[in-house]
């Protein structure tokens, strides 16, 4: 989930070259006008296999009727209204559809530092309140984006067979 532009497809495409990329080659050439990706990740010696679903390209979809792991929301640090559009998706999630699903806050283009427009501890805190998952990437600079797709499967994982 997340506004046009903030790099959703370029996180995705990431995902597909991460070094915790398993097995699965079904897509492993995914169509780039194909809106659903899966990939396969192998976490601690088990693979699972992850699939995508945009939302804006599903835009008559609820949200009650797709069997949904986690949701991924993501904003551009450089972009406030991308944060305030997350804000609402957040609360949407949690107060509306009030779903106990894994969210995952994420703040993508760090590495547009110098036109940054909304701080690590505003984000923090918002997911903190929601408690959801805050994470921020750069899909530019590959920069924590494994890390992104390990910390959801991971939240998937617990929250199927909590430890
Ligand atoms: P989407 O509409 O959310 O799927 O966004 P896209 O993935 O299509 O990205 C929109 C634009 O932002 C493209 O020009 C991307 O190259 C650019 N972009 C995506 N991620 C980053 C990033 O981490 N840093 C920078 N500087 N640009 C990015």
């Amino acid at each position: 989930m997340g506004a046009p532009g903030v790099g959703k497809t370029a996180l995705t495409r990431q995902f597909m070259t991460s070094e915790y990329k398993g097995t699965y080659t079904e897509s492993n050439t995914p169509d780039l006008l194909e809106p659903e990706r899966n990939v396969s990740v192998l976490l601690d010696g088990l693979e699972s296999t992850l699939h995508f679903i945009a939302e804006e390209q599903h835009p008559d979809f609820e949200i009650e009727d797709i069997p949904i792991d986690a949701f991924v929301i993501v904003f551009a640090v450089s972009d406030p209204a991308s944060y305030n559009q997350a804000i609402l998706a957040v609360r949407r999630l949690r107060e509306e559809v009030r779903t106990n699903k894994a969210v995952i806050l994420v703040g993508n283009k760090t590495d547009l530092a110098r036109q940054r427009r909304v701080a690590r501890h505003d984000a923090a805190r918002l997911a903190k309140k929601y408690h959801c998952r805050y994470a921020e990437t750069s899909a530019a600079l590959n920069h924590h984006v494994d890390e992104l797709l390990v910390g959801i499967l991971s939240q998937i994982r617990e929250q199927i067979s909590p430890s």
